[in-house]
């Protein structure tokens, strides 16, 4: 076993942290956040360095790269600015991946050299006011008339589908639950598609909207995949879902890493000359601290090894989601109790860190949900 990076994932580590230190100073970080503005400009330098083509096969112009450059990137810009790594992760994830793997040859010549270039957004449009963790449970429908489907519902918490050039919407086209959905690529300038931004506690910036359809017309062309792909938006999905939760894992590690760090500075400048009782509590928290989040690392990385193998790792992708961000949930949680009153000072960074990593185990699949995953798993 080697658990080293090689030296091409280390050289991908260094660029992104030398980017976010660079250009990503912690007033910036806080300006992004009080204002809730979406990093357009960040996300403009990052694609002009070439991090939007990582995960992009080669013939379509990208780097051949997998989930674990992927997770290193996002763990990188988790550190000083989550939202930005949601952002990039909308092309990333909802662009480049789902292209690569759901899309036909046509789709894939169209989009992914965009996409790679940085020219193009995407954002996943599937949960609804009534269909959440229980997706598939979906209302809004696509009807088939007149040579094109017409688009009729909602969706909620959409992230970026403010921002974004392409929602790739799922929808209703059959009465079988699950067999029944189909994604479409729906251009977001078409008429009758609406965007409207929520405010909300943490990962402000992220334009994460409700979504109104109001006969938005889509041509069959546009169906992920392409015509012969109706009905087969879930099975889409589900191909999904072990990289979605593995980068997951990796924003919930950057948080966790930041709180961690800013925990450890304060101590010791705060702590300086202190006696060694009163030291010792506030020296084991942060050993813990630094413990646990080494073992939810070992475990998202370690999981992503076997995504990279083409081994199964279903069950060990949904421990990684649920683990890290409740893990990092209880870093933060931690970096608050040592910071005292700091911790709640705007000018500080750990209530960021609690606001943002709040989020982390209900986007992408809730705690809840992940454990009935991995319980299905052992027959139960
Ligand atoms: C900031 C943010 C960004 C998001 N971005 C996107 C996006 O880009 N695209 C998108 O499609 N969605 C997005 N989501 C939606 C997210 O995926 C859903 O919020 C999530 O799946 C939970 O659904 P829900 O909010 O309807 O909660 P519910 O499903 O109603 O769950 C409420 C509670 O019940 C529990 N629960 C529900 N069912 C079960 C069960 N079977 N067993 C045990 N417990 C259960 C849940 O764990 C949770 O605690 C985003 C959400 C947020 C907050």
């Amino acid at each position: 076993m080697d658990f080293y990076l090689p030296e091409q994932r280390s050289n991908l580590s260094t660029r992104i942290r030398e980017f976010v230190e660079k250009e990503i100073t912690r007033e910036y970080a806080r300006e992004i956040d009080a204002k809730d503005e979406f990093p357009d400009a960040l996300l403009k330098k990052l694609s002009s360095l070439g991090f939007t083509r990582v995960n992009i096969p080669k013939e379509y112009g990208g780097e051949g790269g997998d989930v674990i450059d992927t997770m290193l990137i996002y763990e990188e810009i988790s550190k000083r600015l989550p939202v930005l790594a949601w952002a990039l992760g909308n092309i990333l994830l909802y662009g480049n991946e789902i292209i690569t793997i759901n899309g036909n040859e046509g789709q894939k010549k169209m989009y992914l050299p965009v996409l790679a270039k940085g020219e193009m957004k995407f954002c996943f449009a599937l949960t609804e006011p009534n269909a959440g963790s229980d997706a598939a449970s979906i209302k809004t429908r696509a009807v088939y008339e007149d040579g094109y489907y017409r688009l009729n519902g909602s969706k909620i918490f959409i992230t970026g589908a403010g921002v974004c050039d392409i929602a790739i919407t799922f929808a209703r086209t059959g009465e079988e639950k699950h067999k029944g959905i189909t994604a479409f690529l729906v251009p977001t300038k078409s008429a009758g598609y609406q965007a409207r931004p929520l405010e909300k506690l943490g990962y402000r910036g992220s334009n994460t909207c409700e979504v109104f359809y109001e006969d938005v017309k889509v041509s069959p062309e546009d169906i992920l995949g392409g015509e012969g792909c109706l009905h087969k938006g879930w099975t889409q999905m589900v191909k999904l879902l072990n990289t979605e939760r593995l980068v997951l894992s990796s924003c919930a590690l950057g948080i966790a890493q930041a709180a961690f760090e800013d925990a450890l500075t304060f101590v010791k400048e705060r702590f300086k000359g202190s006696s060694e009782e009163a030291f010792q509590g506030i020296k084991h928290r942060l050993v813990e601290m630094a413990t646990e989040l080494e073992a939810a690392r070992w475990l998202a990385y370690s999981a992503a090894w076997k995504e990279t193998q083409h081994l199964e790792c279903a069950k060990e992708s949904s421990m990684s989601k649920w683990f890290s961000s409740e893990t990092a949930k209880k870093i933060v949680l931690q970096g608050m109790n040592i910071l005292g009153g700091y911790s709640a000072a705007m000018d500080f960074d750990m209530q960021r860190y609690l606001r943002d990593v709040l989020i982390l185990s209900i986007g992408g699949g809730t705690t809840q949900i992940q454990k009935n995953i991995i319980a299905k798993a052992f027959g139960l």
